[in-house]
């Protein structure tokens, strides 16, 4: 399905990949660009604290902006477009192949055990990297939030606040009823993935078990659809190189006007700056070194191939900043130029992009520690050891949207923050979570990048461990 044309010297005649990763590096320069003019154009006199929004106020009223916005809009509507067709009709084939042959539940647990190690890992990486660095203290030792008046991060902390308002861990594990959606078609059009993903197994599951007749008929209809789904999301996929720029272009502009004036965290620039290099640096760790080691080691398969073939869908991560919306080009990547079989792919990636978050864990951790770090609050064993396991289990929770982990942070915090009220120590951890929102889209795009690279890499596991061989239907095109 990707298009892997052999290499011309004009960009339109380029691999698919290099024509995405051209329109990535177009968008940033423009985005640079209309950021920066916005900041010049910051009124004479405008207070401090106020730079920030001014800049983008001015960013987003520019029409250059507007319409990289537009085309970013119409790119990721093109791919979300996609998401319920492909991911019912893909696992209901999937599920009705897979239990025909009785290995469903071998499936399952292999899927489930790569899903929970992997995203352990990240966590234990992210872990390690914030106690080894502290970011949250400062050079002589205090946290950098300590005597602080943080009265003006009110503005960030109640827009989190509002949206974690008496929701607590055993909330956050409400996301599990989803797994039975009262209505399929509401699920469907509030994008609740989780249930549908389910539904269409229990549809998959009893399609093989109908009378030959009903099964056979229904199963064409449910093919029909899944090609038609490809055919369009090869569509969307051409249009990807603008797209990305587009998508891209917004960002940076925004970000780089919300940035640049950097006043209102002037005092705290330097603590932010170490944690998300931190942050950076973990999931970097947890991308180029734990899942080439898994790659080659458990799936026996070439790292470096792996990461051209799903470049793709990295990049289309990396600017949308969603991992439900790159699902469509996951699939795509992992089927058409991994070699992964349909049934595979169908049952492991859909359910990655909402279950499997290792990036969103990682993240979830090192945030949660630099803020009580930066209130100077020292976590025992024990208190690590519940941040641990909740980011594990709310990554599982995390929709697949841009900055959804923000809320799973704000759980958390509040269930330390309760822990340490019992010792009689009162801190504000959510307040401090302002912090977080100066990097937030950037490291958004790369976790989000990390996020399905570990599902590619579990559907390549679990096809290897299923001794599929791996024969990209184009193999040797790119
Ligand atoms: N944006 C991430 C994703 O879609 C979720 C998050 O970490 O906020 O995978």
């Amino acid at each position: 399905m990707s298009k892997t044309k052999p290499r011309g010297r004009w960009p339109w005649q380029w691999a698919l990949h290099w024509q995405i990763l051209l329109g990535l590096g177009i968008g940033a320069a423009l985005g640079y660009l209309a950021g920066h003019s916005a900041v010049v154009a910051i009124p004479p006199g405008t207070a401090a604290a106020d730079a920030g929004s001014t800049a983008e106020k001015i960013v987003s009223q520019r029409w250059d902006v507007m319409v990289y916005g537009l085309v970013g809009d119409l790119f990721l509507n093109g791919l979300k477009l996609i998401i319920v067709p492909i991911v019912t009709s893909s696992i209901i084939l999937a599920v009705a192949s897979i239990s025909r042959q009785h290995n469903f539940g071998r499936l399952g647990l292999k899927t489930l055990v790569y899903y929970i190690s992997t995203s352990l890992i990240a966590i234990l990486i992210g872990l390690a990297m914030v106690n080894l660095v502290r970011p949250g203290f400062d050079s002589t030792g205090k946290g950098i939030l300590v005597g602080q008046d943080i009265s003006s991060f009110a503005r960030e902390a109640s827009a989190v606040e509002g949206k974690v308002a008496g929701k607590g861990a055993s909330d956050f594990l409400n996301v599990f009823r989803e797994l039975v959606p009262p209505n399929v078609v509401a699920a469907a059009a509030e994008g609740k993935l989780l249930g549908l993903i389910v539904a269409s197994m229990v549809t998959g599951y009893f399609l093989s078990r109908l009378k030959s007749d009903l099964r056979d008929t229904l199963t064409r209809v449910v093919e029909a659809v899944y090609e038609l789904s490809l055919r369009i999301t090869d569509l969307v996929l051409r249009c990807a190189p603008v797209g990305v720029l587009g998508l891209i272009a917004a960002t940076v502009a925004v970000q780089y006007a919300k940035l640049r004036p950097e006043a209102r965290f002037g005092q705290f620039v330097h603590g932010i700056a170490v944690f998300a290099l931190v942050a950076f640096i973990a999931l970097v760790l947890h991308f180029t070194l734990v899942m080439p080691l898994i790659l080659g080691l458990v799936a026996r398969v070439n790292p470096l191939r792996h990461y051209r073939n799903m470049a793709p869908a990295l990049v289309t991560a990396f600017s949308t900043a969603s991992s439900s919306a790159t699902l469509p080009v996951t699939i795509d990547c992992v089927e058409s130029r991994a070699g992964v079989s349909n049934a595979t792919a169908s049952f492991v990636l859909p359910l990655g992009a909402t279950v499997n978050m290792d990036g969103t864990a990682l993240y979830e951790c090192v945030a949660a520690m630099f803020i009580c770090q930066a209130f100077g609050v020292e976590l025992s064993m024990a208190q690590q050891f519940f941040i641990v396991l909740t980011a594990l289990l709310t990554s599982i929770g995390v929709a697949g949207v841009p900055s959804a982990s923000l809320v799973a942070i704000a759980v958390i915090l509040q269930g330390v923050q309760s822990q340490l009220v019992a010792r009689g120590i009162e801190v504000p951890l959510v307040t401090g979570m302002a912090l977080l929102f100066v990097f937030d889209r950037p490291l958004d795009m790369c976790r989000t990048a990390v996020n399905i690279f570990s599902d590619s890499c579990g559907a390549v596991v679990v096809a290897r461990s299923e001794g599929e061989t791996l024969t990209p239907p184009e193999a040797g095109a790119v």
